[in-house]
This record gives structure tokens, sequence and C-alpha cells, in this order.
């Protein structure tokens, strides 16, 4: 492509509303950000090169270890305030005018030696940061809780017990996820948690089948997950994409995420293109951006430059991020109608 035919289509997307549905808060937090909170709580602040040598993972149990070092320095909720507000101002850039947001709230909870008073404060932060980016930027934003599948069921259900508890007066806490090393924990144990949850009117997601077999996506199934993170190994078992189809379960993939951590070769080699032409509910999305060098914005321009995603194409990748959203139903609308009268 010639630059003017990619400064074309990434105009093109730009203008394109999107939604995000899968982006991890702590993983927005750019190196120089981290920077500037190492200089508000470490005796000796970390350089900006060592921030970015701690970006240059090569694994997925590499990112685990960066992510645990970036959580770490968020301390105060204006360190949280802060953290949010960088991230929504720059969806908002990207021509991104929705996205469900996972916060770690089991992490949280793990350095705040589980008080869950400690938890309040934080979410005060966030939430500021959300109102100042409706009324700003024009950007709305649901919270997902996001516990840690590897700690304890234990810790798990404080964290869904806490969503349950906040979304009685906040209704942008829209659900809960499960996040952490699959290859450590599956879904079985969380059966109950998440009948629980849902009948606290939550809604389900659940990462499956990024570093591990189908077997884990149906067991995410089983459970009641709504959305599946990353699905990435759904491509080996035919059964199990046509009941993926048939139930319309909406994948939200992050291929940019799966190279950088080693479990997918290339983009080109990514099943976005195969999940896509099958008919799979698939979004598009940048999981932890800072982490991995790329945004949304990104991420759909090389679904054209990689995988020879047209415009068309993308148009319905934009409109699948709203179907797949937990927004109500006229807002949806709203947006897939705005998405079919763009240019
Ligand atoms: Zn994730």
């Amino acid at each position: 492509m010639t630059n003017e035919q990619t400064d074309a289509i990434a105009d093109f997307i730009r203008q394109l509303p999107k939604a995000e549905l899968h982006l991890h808060l702590e993983g927005t937090i750019l190196p120089a950000t981290l920077v500037e909170l190492s200089v508000r709580h470490d005796e000796r602040p970390i350089s900006l090169r060592e921030a970015e040598t701690l970006y240059r993972f090569t694994d997925f149990t590499g990112f685990i270890e960066a992510f645990r070092a970036v959580t770490r320095l968020l301390t105060t909720p204006e360190d949280y305030e802060l953290a949010a507000w960088r991230m929504m101002q720059r969806l908002a850039a990207q021509g991104v005018v929705h996205a469900e947001v996972y916060i770690s709230v089991g992490v949280i909870y793990m350095w705040r030696n589980h008080d869950p008073a400690a938890f309040e404060p934080v979410f005060a932060g966030l939430e500021r940061a959300r109102q100042r980016a409706a009324s700003e930027l024009g950007l709305s934003i649901y919270w997902i809780f996001d516990a840690v599948r590897h700690f304890t069921v234990s810790e798990a259900e404080r964290v869904f017990l806490k969503a349950a508890e906040i979304r009685s007066a906040c209704p942008a806490v829209i659900g809960i996820g499960l996040g952490g090393d699959e290859r450590r924990c599956g879904s079985e144990p969380f059966r109950g948690l998440y009948a629980q949850a849902k009948k606290a009117g939550l809604r389900l997601t659940n990462h499956a089948g990024e570093t591990t077999g189908p077997e884990a996506i149906w067991e995410a199934l089983s459970i009641g997950s709504e959305r599946i993170g990353h699905a990435l190994s759904a491509i080996n078992d035919t059964e199990l994409i046509e009941e993926l189809k048939s139930r319309n379960i909406a994948l939200e993939l992050n291929p940019t995420s799966n190279i950088r951590t080693s479990v997918c070769p290339s983009f080109a080699a990514h099943p976005l293109r195969r999940y896509f032409d099958q008919g799979l509910l698939v979004t598009l999305n940048s999981d932890d951006p800072a982490f991995f060098g790329s945004d949304l914005a990104n991420e759909y321009l090389l679904a054209h430059t990689q995988q020879a995603f047209t415009r068309d194409e993308l148009r319905q990748l934009a409109a699948n991020s709203f179907r797949a959203s937990f927004l109500p139903e006229t807002e949806k609308s709203q947006w897939l109608s705005r998405i079919d009268t763009l240019g």
C-alpha cells in the first residue's frame, strides 16, 4: 500500500464509531506514566529506559510479571484516576465511543491486605475519570470487575460480591470476568459464583482458550460465560465453532496481544479472518495496548493490511463491537445506523 492509501484507510478507521470490549485498565499505562507513578511512590524511581525494558517481555510469563510490576505502582485513588483518564483520552482519539474496561479488582485486594474498605476510594477515583470522559469526550465506559483465576475461589467471590454491591448504586459496573493464568486454573471452580453473579444482574465474561486448548472454552461456556476473551484455540475444534455460531457467542479477539505473548506466530496466522468468514460474532480488541505497542485503531489497520479486511468488512467488525457490547438495545441500534450511514 502507498502512504496515501494507508492514510486514507487510517482516517476511515478513526471515523468509524467503535466499541472496545477487551481492555485492561492496568494494561493501558504507558512507560512514561509508569515513571510518573514511580516518582510519586518509589525512593529510587525507575528510569524511562528501565520502564521500557520491563515492557520488552517475550512470553506469557514475562507479560504477567510486567503486568504485576505496573499494578504495584498504582497505589492511591489519584493514581487510578490518572491512569483511567489517560486511557480514556487515547480511546477517544481513536474514535472509540464506548469501552467495557476490565479492572483487576482481585489484584487490588491482594495488595491492600484484603481490606474491602480500601477499594471504595480507588473506585471513586475511577468514577471521577469516567464522568469526566462522558462530559468532555462523549465517551461511555462500563466497568468489568476481573478476578484472578489462579488465586483462590474465595478471593474471586470477594471480587464478584463487591461488583454486585457497587452495581446497585452504580450501573456502570456491568459485569465480571476471570483473568490470570488459565494453565493453572480453569472455569469449573467458579460455576457457583457465576450463577450468583448472574442473579445479581451482572453480565458474565471470561478469558478462555488463550494459552489452553478448546476444552477450556467449552468449560467457560458451561458455567454461563456470555463472552469469551481470546478464544484462540476454538479454531482447532469444528464442533465448538458450530456451538459458538449457533449460540451467537461474542468473541473478544486480541491478535497483537497473542503475538506478543507468543501464543500465535503472526497477525496473518491469527484465526480472526477464519472466524469472521465462518460467521462468528468476532470483535477486535487491544487487551493491554501499552504492553503490546498497539491500540484498537491499529488492530483494525492490521486486519486490513495483514488479513485483507475491506472497508465493508471493517465496518462489520465495528458493528459487531456494538452488537456484542452490554449497551442497551436502543443505544446499540443508534450506533449501528451511524455505522451504516458512514461514507
Ligand atoms: Zn485480557
